[in-house]
């Protein structure tokens, strides 16, 4: 289990939930990993002593990853401190919902800023020494919302049906380098998120999932570890669903 010996990992939004489970899925593999938080200070600590078990390196940083400036100063400082960033998880993300007649300028951008933005900004920062070193994985987190849509989400529906355009070209782009770009969609997955869903929220949602229930963040978080090996090195501008056949 340390195939990833020697590499760095960013994931984004890594305190909880999935970005969390990946953190963890990494650090197995031998990958030092940098925590990124946005508020959840003690839970990024917390992820990074653990980390600290399987013997690698890991650091948590706080940063907004819709701010540039945060977003390049966390590269610079992540790669000083850990080496250069080989593999990326592009995983924090927000929901703001409402029906698009009563949406507000402010939840539309914040979530396209947060869920879009903040893809571009960290997957540029990251690439040109991944270029260089001709080794690279970015792995992006979409959801099956930015494949059916659902109502309510008209901008968390589009901020991830973007990211998986964004993956078809910038898979195209870096593929003679060595660098994969791929996105995992996770259906409805038990986290803090979706734990809080009244019953009746629930049983709709249930009656969606072809295998009717809920996915675990191991789920997952086991396919992005799957994308950043040495098993993955042929697969690239994908879009894979791990949902209970939810996007079918
Ligand atoms: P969580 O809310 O547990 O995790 C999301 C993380 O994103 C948070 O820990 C949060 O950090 C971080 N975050 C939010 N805004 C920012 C920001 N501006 N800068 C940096 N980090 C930020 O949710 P999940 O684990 O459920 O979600 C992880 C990803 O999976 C998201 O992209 C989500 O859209 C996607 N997804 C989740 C599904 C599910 O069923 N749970 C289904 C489909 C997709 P902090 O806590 O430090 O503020």
């Amino acid at each position: 289990m340390s195939e990833l010996k020697g590499k760095t990992a960013l994931v984004t939004g890594a305190a909880k939930g999935i970005g969390r489970a990946a953190a963890i899925k990494l650090a197995e593999m031998g990958a030092n990993v940098a925590i990124n938080y946005y508020s959840s200070q003690k839970e990024a600590n917390n992820t990074v002593n653990h980390l600290k078990d399987f013997g690698v390196e890991s650091i948590s940083y706080q940063a907004d990853v819709g701010d540039l400036g945060q977003v390049t100063k966390m590269v610079e400082d992540v790669t000083e401190q850990l080496g250069q960033i080989d593999i990326l998880v592009n995983n924090a993300g927000i929901i703001d919902d409402g029906l698009l007649l009563r949406m507000s300028d402010e939840a539309w951008s914040r979530v396209i800023n947060t869920n879009l933005n903040g893809t571009f900004y960290c997957s540029r920062a990251v690439l040109r020494t991944m270029v260089r070193s001709r080794w690279g994985r970015i792995i992006n987190i979409g959801s099956v919302v930015g494949l059916r849509g659902n109502i309510g989400q008209t901008n968390y529906t589009a901020s991830k049906a973007a990211i998986n355009g964004f993956t078809f070209a910038l898979a195209k782009e870096v593929a003679t380098r060595n660098i994969t770009v791929n996105t995992v969609t996770p259906g409805y997955i038990h986290t803090d998120t979706v734990d809080v869903l009244s019953d009746k929220q629930k049983d709709t949602i249930m009656t969606w999932i072809p295998m009717a229930h809920f996915g675990e963040v191991d789920d997952i978080a086991h396919m992005i570890a799957y994308l950043a090996s040495e098993k993955a090195k042929y697969i690239t501008g994908q879009i894979i669903s791990v949902d209970g056949g939810m996007a079918i």
